[in-house]
This record gives C-alpha cells, sequence and structure tokens, in this order.
C-alpha cells in the first residue's frame, strides 16, 4: 500500500533547534516531520477542536505534519466530523472496520504513520497541545521519547486511584519491567521507538508496557489533563479492571507465581494437620466428631483449586488468542489528508510487522 501523506508546508522558524544533552546522541533532523496519532471512538463533537489546537500549535513550531485520526468502529460520524475539517490541519481519517480497542487503535495509527516522529494524544482535548513545545525541546535534546506525567489524581474516582496504585503496585513487584508511573499513551516517540514498537509480534497489546519494554532514552514531563471537552469516559470499572489484567497477566507470571506459594502453604498446611491427627489416634484412639472440619476444608481446597485452575485458563486463553494469529486490526477505509482526497476501500490489512 503507497501512503503518500502531504505534509503541511512548514511555516518560518519560530525557535532554534536545542543543543543536545551532554553524551546524547544528535543526529535529529532540523525539520522533523511529525505524526500525530488520534485514536477515537465516537468522537464527533470534540475531534474537530482537538485537531484544530494540535495543528495550531504545530504550526508555530519549525515542523511539518500530518495528522492521522484512527476511527475506532464510531458510530457518531467521527471520520467524518475528520474529513470534513480544513485542509490546512492535514488529517487523515484511517477507519476500523469495527470497534478494536485503543489499544489496536494506536497500534494501526502507529503502522500508518510515516514520520520522523510521532505524537500520540486523546482524542477528547484532555491531553494539553501546550506540551508539545517542550516535548520537541527534549527530543531534540537526543530524547527517544518523551511522555507526559499525571501529576495529580485528585479528581479521579476513589475506585480508580485505589485500582491505579495497586496495579503500579503489582507491576513494580513482577519486575520484569519498569512502568512508569501514571504515565499514558499521551507521547512523543522517535522513529526508532516506534519501529521498535511494531517489531514486537504480540496482538494482544498493552502499550503502556510494550512503551517500557522496548525501553529507549526515555524522559517524563509532568501534565494535569484537562477536563473532557464533550462526552464522557469509554472507560468503565470493568473495562478498566480488564485492562489491568490484560497488563499484569502480558508482563508478569506473578498470578502463577502466588498459586504456586499459596498451593505450597496449603499444602504445608494439610501435611502438618494431618500429622497432628494421626498423633492424636494413636493416642487417644478415634473422634468421630469433626465432619465440619472435614467439609470446610473440603470446600476451601477445592475452591481454591478451581481459582488456580482459572489463573492457568487465562494465560492458556492468551497463548490461544496470540497462535491465532489474527490481525489486531482491520482496516476499512484510508482517507488521507487534503492535497489528494483519493480513498483505498476495503484493507483487510494484517499487522504488517507481524509478517516480520
Ligand atoms: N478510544 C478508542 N477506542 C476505544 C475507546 C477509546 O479509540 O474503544 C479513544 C477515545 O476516543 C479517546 C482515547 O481513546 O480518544 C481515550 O479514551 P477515554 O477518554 O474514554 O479514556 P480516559 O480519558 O477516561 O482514560
Ligand atoms: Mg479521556
Amino acid at each position: 500500500m503507497a501512503t503518500q501523506i502531504a505534509f503541511r508546508a512548514p511555516s518560518p522558524p519560530l525557535r532554534p533547534a536545542g543543543g543536545p544533552a551532554p553524551g546524547v546522541r544528535a543526529a535529529r533532523p532540523a525539520r522533523p516531520r511529525v505524526s500525530v496519532v488520534i485514536p477515537a471512538r465516537n468522537e464527533a463533537e470534540c475531534i474537530g477542536t482537538t485537531v484544530d489546537g494540535v495543528a495550531d500549535t504545530l504550526a508555530s513550531l519549525d515542523l511539518e505534519w500530518e495528522v492521522i485520526v484512527i476511527d475506532d468502529g464510531s458510530t457518531d460520524g467521527t471520520g467524518d466530523a475528520v474529513a470534513g475539517l480544513d485542509p490546512s490541519c492535514h488529517a487523515s481519517v484511517l477507519r476500523l472496520s469495527r470497534n478494536f480497542g485503543k489499544e489496536a487503535a494506536i497500534t494501526a495509527g502507529l503502522d500508518h504513520a510515516s514520520g520522523d516522529v510521532i505524537l500520540c494524544m486523546d482524542a477528547d482535548g484532555q491531553h494539553p497541545v501546550s506540551l508539545i513545545p517542550q516535548m520537541l525541546e527534549r527530543w531534540r535534546e537526543g530524547y527517544e521519547m518523551v511522555y507526559a506525567v499525571r501529576t495529580d489524581r485528585a479528581t479521579e474516582p476513589h475506585y480508580k486511584r485505589i485500582g491505579t496504585r495497586l496495579f503500579y503496585k503489582l507491576m513494580r513487584s513482577a519486575g520484569e519491567i519498569d512502568i512508569p508511573p501514571d504515565a499514558g499513551d499521551f507521547r512523543w516517540m522517535d522513529r526508532t521507538v516506534v519501529e521498535a514498537l511494531r517489531r514486537l509480534p504480540e496482538h494482544n497489546r498493552f502499550m503502556k508496557g510494550l512503551y517500557s519494554w522496548v525501553g529507549f532514552r526515555s524522559i517524563g514531563i509532568p501534565f494535569m489533563p484537562l477536563a473532557r471537552t464533550r462526552g464522557h469516559s469509554q472507560f468503565s470499572r470493568l473495562k478498566l479492571a480488564g485492562l489491568a489484567w490484560k497488563g499484569i497477566t502480558s508482563f508478569s507470571v506473578l498470578p502463577l507465581r502466588a498459586a504456586s506459594v499459596v498451593g505450597a502453604a496449603l499444602a504445608t498446611l494439610a501435611f502438618a494437620y494431618g500429622t497432628y491427627e494421626f498423633a492424636h489416634h494413636m493416642l487417644y484412639g478415634t473422634d468421630v466428631p469433626g465432619w465440619p472440619t472435614v467439609v470446610v476444608g473440603m470446600m476451601f481446597f477445592s475452591g481454591v483449586q478451581l481459582l488456580f485452575i482459572g489463573i492457568l485458563g487465562e494465560y492458556l486463553a492468551r497463548v490461544y488468542d496470540e497462535v491465532k494469529g489474527r490481525p489486531t486490526y482491520v482496516v476499512a477505509e484510508w482517507r488521507r489528508a487534503a492535497a489528494d482526497d483519493s480513498h483505498d476501500q476495503a484493507q483487510a490489512t494484517p499487522r504488517e510487522h507481524a509478517q516480520g
């Protein structure tokens, strides 16, 4: 698929490029091409404002750019809202054939972006564009990934704050990768980072984990998310819990280890109790009462066994999902920006990187 993306003509430079930090690679294009990747599901009401805001900010910097909105199975005309924007925004729409979820939508965006740098941000206006110059500056200093870190969760519901803290604690104790707490998908990535991400073959993608797994010289910058301009969050408690579980099972075997430890502890206890009962029988004869203990013990142990079989099943389901080898997303339409408005219809695109 030949993707000819028209980048907006550069505006006059406003600022000189920052010097590289000591010991950091300096080879950065003087006027990088930036691809802004925006996953959007039912964001028709706010996507225009968001894309306009990004375009205005990028226009004030010494850059070329494109904006790619991934229409993730919207039913409210999000794609048409983007197509109707001013051509100077250089906004393309990549319409997925159905809702595949934010992680898949971001993956689709990274696969179709051609810039030297990729900026990922949400469609609902919660990610302040005022951070973009800082991100550019950091990248010019030599950092390959610049991510925004939420400074305060005071405005979030109680369950979300507790859940998030617990999630990061678990991930840290699993010890396999170091996911920076409170860093989300609002990030600026060098092409080298994106290529590394695209080479990861898994179809079940937990992006926060993958960003950390690929490594690279990364830096966080603090920010406070703005209020949503319109609509409401698409992540219910259940969806968030599902995402956290996906993260834990994709990046650690902690639940399996916990199951082994609890299993071993219970087996030791059972053995000790058996020894005690045997000694008691030998010394004092058989004690007929004790049915409640037996019943409670049986119920408890069968419950624990079922739980652990369930955990094993979760991992097995992940493996099953991967071996099926289905693509992460399917593109229905790729409406390219401005200069040429040709449409490539209905390409069922398996992930290109999955073949390499
Ligand atoms: N999103 C998406 N697919 C989905 C759910 C969400 O592309 O299935 C997009 C959504 O349109 C938004 C971003 O992901 O641009 C973040 O979603 P949301 O604002 O609902 O999440 P929150 O800010 O509450 O974490
Ligand atoms: Mg949001």
